[in-house]
């Protein structure tokens, strides 16, 4: 994989430390010659942010709150101002009030569904805008999902509600950029121990359920999904657009899996 991004420039959006999944897109896409920029949400990450966009010789690291449109395009603008056009952006960013991804999604509050399809749902639809508006030679964008948009999953709720309209939304954005070469594309990743994750009740139950029931019996890495993002944003991927791609360990396709039952 070692050419597969030279010359490619891209945005990585959602690193907040070492165990974020963004940060295993990045290595993947840095070990394949790919040149990044990092955007961070508030200064308390700018300190984890810097040390690892570094790492990966990286000193483009830019603040923004996607819940704020100003703040999106100062990011963009600044981008603008660097890099002139871009090739790729990685959204990695989800958000909901962790009282509510416990309990019952029929208890959602108003204030809470619109905070969680705002910040989880239309912050992709807004940097892919702008990001798009960059990319002159064609380009993919790629956001993260989970199961729970498709089928129900114990305590995720309103965000099980936002990431199929995320899933939508990729699929209305590969209709409008399809015609400009841009391609997009979401991961639906398997359970990882993360900050946001950690949010989630029952996190730990629901690791070991996957474990025990996915066809490979096991939960997958940030590096697994940073291969199968590799695959998406690179030339690999150039035609596959609209797809929600899962990288589970197979868990998504049981219905129910053989067990030794007694006789019944
Ligand atoms: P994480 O906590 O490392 O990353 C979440 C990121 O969202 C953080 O960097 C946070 O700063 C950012 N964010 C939240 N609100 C923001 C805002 N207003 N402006 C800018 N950034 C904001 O956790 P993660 O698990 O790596 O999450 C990344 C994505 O992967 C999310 O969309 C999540 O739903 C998705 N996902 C996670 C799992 C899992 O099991 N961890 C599974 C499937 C999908």
């Amino acid at each position: 994989t070692s050419q597969l991004m030279a010359g490619k420039r891209g945005l990585i959006m959602g690193l907040a430390n070492d165990k974020s999944i963004a940060w295993g897109i990045a290595r993947a896409l840095s070990d394949a010659g790919a040149e990044l920029a990092f955007s961070y949400q508030g200064d308390a990450l700018k300190k984890r942010v810097d040390p690892l966009a570094a790492s990966l010789g990286s000193a483009l690291v830019l603040p923004c709150d996607v819940g704020d449109e100003a703040s999106i395009d100062a990011l963009f603008d600044s981008l603008k101002a660097e890099w002139g056009t871009m090739d790729f952006i990685v959204h990695a960013i989800g958000f909901s009030d962790k009282n509510e991804l416990r309990g019952r999604y029929v208890d959602t509050s108003r204030q809470n569904f619109l905070t969680s399809m705002d910040i989880s749902v239309f912050s992709f639809t807004a940097v892919v805008k702008r990001a798009a508006a960059m990319m002159t030679e064609g380009g993919s964008a790629l956001t993260l999902t989970y199961y729970g948009a498709e089928k129900v999953m114990p305590h995720y709720n309103v965000m099980g509600v936002a990431k199929a309209a995320l899933e939508a939304s990729v699929r209305y954005m590969a209709e409008d950029l399809g015609k400009d070469g841009i391609r997009v594309n979401a991961i639906s990743a398997g359970t990882i121990k993360t900050l946001a994750a950690s949010g989630i009740g029952d996190f730990r139950l629901i690791m070991k359920w996957n474990e025990y029931n996915a066809p490979l019996r096991r939960t997958v890495t940030q590096e697994e999904v940073g291969k199968s993002a590799l695959y998406l944003l690179s030339d690999l991927g150039s035609a596959v657009t609209g797809e929600v791609l899962h990288v589970d360990a197979g868990y998504h396709v049981v219905g129910m899996k053989a067990v030794d039952a007694p006789d019944v």
